[in-house]
């Protein structure tokens, strides 16, 4: 009853606030409030775009952000779409909100399905209804599934091994029809390892319940608690799993420099967002310790299943076409930003950070 009463509170304070369109092109951007979408929209609402953030909310998560208009809600509610797109000039939708959790999609691939493909089709169908046909789409890497070949370039075979890399290669698919047949213009973004924060602005990775590597390291550290390693026998070079980390204010960027690109007329694409090199987990352990000056307590695990051994991107595609680069991803950087935010988000944790310690490692302050 409360949720409902907050709910419907916010959806009148937001579309009250305009009942005419506005003079700025306005950019709906999905799941808002989560990780990536929330460094994206104050991104947007920088480029000087009317941000409007649509969110559910579901995972405990707020928004009270002064640069847009929040509103809650499910993803794919028919009514609330069509006021958004009555009241807004929106130019494109950028489609953040999903379930990521991997493991979870193998237990429970309807809810899954349901909700990343399903809805996703549902709210692309009100979109071109409203003659909204400009899509930025959160896709991954999952899409490849096992890499038969490293860096994996966009062309690389599509055998996705999860329902959740499924889904996105579903609604990768689906986006390719709907541009044919509708004349639905659309960007597939497909993120590597997603990290970092942005702790001045409180924005930062908070999943729950949170399973990537980054946080989880950062927790152990903070909360003294072991950290455990889900396979040491990888023929890799240390043993454990490499993977490519990408700073989410570079993929921010990604998402303003494709709407960027299709404002200029061109076609839909998909690009990998990476840097093109990769740490392995013991990597991002020693890194850890140095950044944080505390020692891990380090426990091995068996293998995680569906994990692939390697991981990486080749972003020439992305960097040739769009003009993307990663210039945030530094992995020191990458671990600065998300302890700060991870400290900020609990602040009984601390310990600090020691800063000449970090200076000497961080090449991007
Ligand atoms: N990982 C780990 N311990 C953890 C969490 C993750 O060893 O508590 C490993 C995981 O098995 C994988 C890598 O860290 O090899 C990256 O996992 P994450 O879930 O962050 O990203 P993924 O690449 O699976 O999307």
């Amino acid at each position: 009853m409360k949720k409902l009463s907050l709910s419907i509170m916010l959806c009148i304070l937001a579309l009250s606030i305009s009942s005419v369109k506005t003079k700025n092109p306005a950019v709906l951007i999905t799941g808002g409030a989560g990780y990536i979408g929330s460094h994206t929209a104050y991104l947007m609402a920088q480029k000087g775009y009317e941000v409007i953030l649509l969110d559910s909310l579901e995972h405990g998560q707020t928004f009270d952000h002064s640069w847009a208009t929040c509103i809650k809600s499910d993803f794919a509610d028919k009514k609330i779409l069509k006021q958004i797109f009555e009241t807004y000039d929106v130019e494109a939708v950028m489609h953040f909100a999903g379930f990521i959790e991997v493991g979870e999609s193998v237990k429970n691939p309807i809810r899954f399905y349901e909700n990343n493909v399903v809805k996703t089709i549902k709210l692309l169908k009100i979109m071109i209804a409203h003659d909204v046909k400009k899509f930025i789409f959160s896709s991954s890497c999952a899409v490849y599934g096992n890499p038969q070949w490293l860096p994996l370039t966009e062309d690389h075979p599509k055998n996705p091994i999860s329902p959740y890399g499924k889904n996105k290669l579903m609604v990768e698919m689906a986006l390719q029809d709907f541009d044919k047949a509708y004349g639905l213009h659309y960007v597939a973004l497909r993120y590597f390892n997603a990290a970092g924060a942005m702790p001045e602005l409180g924005l930062g990775e908070n999943h729950n319940p949170e399973t990537h590597l980054i946080p989880i390291v950062l927790r152990a550290i903070i909360e003294k608690r072991p950290f455990y390693i889900f396979g040491t026998d990888y023929d890799t070079k240390d043993g454990s799993c490499i993977r490519d980390f990408i700073h989410v204010r570079d993929l921010a960027q990604a998402h303003w420099l494709a709407l960027e690109y299709l404002n200029k007329g061109n076609c839909s694409e998909c690009f990998n967002l990476g840097t093109g090199s990769g740490f392995s987990v013991k990597e991002v352990c020693n890194a850890v310790e140095k950044v944080c000056n505390h020692k891990l307590n380090i426990l091995q695990k068996d293998r995680r299943e569906g994990d692939p051994p390697m991981l990486i991107a080749n972003p020439k595609k992305a960097k040739e076409v769009l003009g993307w680069q990663a210039q945030y991803s530094d992995l020191e950087h990458i671990l600065k930003t998300a302890y700060e935010f991870t400290i900020q988000y609990r602040p009984s944790f601390i310990p600090p950070i020691k800063y000449d310690n970090y200076l000497k490692l961080c090449k991007k302050p």
